[in-house]
């Protein structure tokens, strides 16, 4: 029997044949047995609601469901009395459940906080899936989607916080595999050296060149601290975050660099470019814009920097000596046009005077009537003539004399002028310091070597190069680093034999040329050098200013080039600054390496 009506009308027939009271509990009761209702279903709706809910209620622990069930016997036997306390007691048991979980409030903020924080076994991608798939899976139920959740906050809190090092709690969101690794650096030997080589690189490479920035010079010695202390996996990300931010900051800076040596090279350009147009005549001058717009063309090199500058500096103080002669020249002349005046006047006047004289005297002659008295007009005549002809011989003879100084200036100007257009081709001192000039360096070292071919004897030469001259320069200015590098070429000067002489290679390189000197001895030359400038200080201000230089020294072999033995010394002196600088290195062509003394 299914139909409910048929059911109700068959229940109140056997209502009626059993002879049991109407009451509601004994029409149900005989309802469902007619109805065959399961024991479980018989329950009254209400009832059967109340049940179902507390049963679905998430997170169900087996204490839970074992209390629902036997609410649920309660119920089916109908043993009213006891329902009320178990139904107390699941709804408390409930209540508690209910309490562990997280607030959403509370949990959203962890969450937000969290999600900010830098977290290197989590990185933010990695967050975002793990949310997106517990959004996914658990996003219909809010009790399973807080404990996940929550479940997350933890996970990443836990590997977030420095020194935590276990691994993370799994939650079935996060695969195991994709759990963060273990957050300890390993103390291998490979870890040690990588990590050796990092700080020097941000200190050798990077710090020491970052003078011209204190506070980028700042930050990587700062990231070279930081290199040195990091101890585990969230440490050591949170730095390479830090690197990465520094070096995209250095590429910007560099750049920024690039772009301004560019504008002042395009500047230079377009100066000489005009210097050109303007002394068109002026040969010696264009040979020299020639020879800087020459050194712009190829990339940039301090010693072509400095070979240009010195070949300014030759322009500017030959310019300097033409302007002072031509000077002179025009006093002279201006003297000489003036005396041309005088005389002019002077001589214009006794003419004048003598023009007069002659009509006097015609007249007289006219007017005499005897001899006597035409003599004596005649004397007076002559006697006139003669100082007239004086005058006049002493006005040519101060103009020759004029003219001859005037010729003289003229003469001696153009002299100077071709003297100067030759001598710029034989300049072979630095103007500054006095030592040779790379010119004059080049024409003793041939000619040095020829006399070593001949003698068989040893010919050494050394590199110097002041160590930390920009320090220097920076600190006390250009016109007192200038001073220094005089002080230092005195000192050499000195302390050389009459044989050994002193070039300026570069802005603050010197080479010295040592014949019939093994390497022993360069090496000791150079040597006393260094002690006698640590007694002879270059004085600033009436400060005392050490002054000290590494050096590289080598001997030169019969028959190559100069730039190879050049380059040989450069190399020694590179290892020299390697080591500490302050001290003198050698580099033999034959040995493969430099040797340390
Ligand atoms: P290091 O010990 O490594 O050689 O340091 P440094 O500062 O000497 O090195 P660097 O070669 O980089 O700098 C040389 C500086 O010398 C650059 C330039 O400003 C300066 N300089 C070059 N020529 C002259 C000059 O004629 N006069 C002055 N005052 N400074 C010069
Ligand atoms: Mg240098
Ligand atoms: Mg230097």
């Amino acid at each position: 029997m299914s139909n409910p009506t048929e059911i109700a009308r068959e229940t109140l027939k056997q209502l009626m044949t059993r002879r049991v009271p109407p009451t509601p509990d004994h029409y149900e009761a005989i309802y469902h047995e007619i109805a065959r209702t399961p024991d479980a279903e018989r329950l009254h709706p209400g009832l059967r609601q109340i049940i179902e809910t507390l049963a679905a209620q998430p997170n169900q622990t087996p204490e839970m469901q074992r209390q629902i069930e036997t609410l649920r016997q309660i119920a089916i036997e109908e043993n009213w009395p006891a329902l009320p306390k178990q139904l107390f007691s699941c709804i408390e048991n409930q209540g508690k459940q209910i309490a562990l979980a997280r607030s959403w409030s509370d949990l959203i903020r962890d969450l937000i906080r969290q999600w900010d924080l830098r977290n290197p076994a989590y990185p933010a991608s990695r967050k975002k899936d793990a949310l997106e798939k517990v959004l996914i899976n658990f996003g219909t139920d809010p009790a399973i989607l807080n404990e996940k959740v929550a479940g997350l906050v933890r996970a990443w809190a836990e590997t977030g916080s420095e020194g935590t090092a276990g691994p993370a709690p799994v939650t079935e969101s996060i695969p195991a595999a994709e759990a963060p690794s273990s957050a300890t650096i390993p103390g291998n030997a490979s870890w040690t050296s990588w990590r050796n080589a990092l700080v020097q690189a941000l200190e050798l490479g990077i710090e020491a060149r970052l003078a011209h920035n204190p506070e980028l010079q700042e930050e990587a010695a700062n990231l070279a601290n930081e290199t040195t202390r990091v101890e585990n996996e969230a440490h050591l990300q949170s730095l390479i975050a830090r690197l990465r931010k520094f070096w995209l900051r250095l590429e910007l800076q560099n750049d920024q660099e690039m772009r301004l040596c560019d504008g002042l090279l395009n500047l230079l350009r377009l100066m000489t470019d005009n210097m050109a147009e303007v002394v068109i005549e002026d040969e010696w001058v264009q040979g020299q814009i020639a020879v800087v717009k020459q050194i712009m063309a190829q990339p940039l090199d301090m010693r072509l920097i400095y070979d240009a500058e010195a070949g300014l500096k030759e322009v500017l103080f030959k310019q300097g000596q033409l302007k002072h002669n031509l000077l002179e020249a025009q006093t002279v002349l201006k003297d000489m046009i003036a005396t041309f005046i005088d005389r002019l006047g002077s001589l214009s006047n006794s003419t004048d005077q003598y023009h007069n004289k002659i009509t006097v005297y015609a007249d007289k002659i006219q007017k005499a009537n005897n001899l006597p008295s035409i003599s004596h007009v005649l004397e007076d005549l002559l006697q006139d003539t003669r100082s007239m002809q004086l005058d006049v011989q002493r006005s040519r003879d101060e103009l020759m004399e004029a003219r001859q100084r005037a010729d003289e200036s003229q003469q001696r100007i153009s002299e100077l002028e071709t003297e100067l257009q030759s001598v710029s081709e034989k300049v072979r001192e630095d103007q500054l310091t006095g030592a040779l000039n790379r010119r004059g360096f080049e024409e003793t070292f041939e000619v040095e070597v020829a006399r070593a071919r001949r003698s068989r004897q040893p010919f050494a030469i050394s590199l110097l190069d002041i160590d930390n001259f920009k320090k220097l320069n920076d600190l006390r200015g250009h016109a007192a680093g200038d001073q220094a590098l005089v002080h230092l070429v005195r000192v050499i000067k000195d302390m050389l034999r009459p044989t050994d002489v002193v070039a300026r290679y570069g802005g603050e390189e010197f080479v010295l040329l040592l014949p019939d000197t093994d390497i022993n001895k360069a090496v000791s030359v150079v040597q006393r050098l260094q002690r006698e400038l640590t007694k002879r200080f270059f004085m600033h201000n009436n400060e005392k200013v050490l002054i000290t230089f590494s050096a590289g020294a080598t001997l030169v072999i019969q028959g190559e080039a100069r730039d190879d033995v050049l380059a040989r010394a450069d190399q020694a002196m590179y290892q020299a600054k390697r080591l500490g600088k302050n001290r003198v290195e050698i580099l033999l062509a034959n040995s493969p390496n430099p040797l340390a003394l």
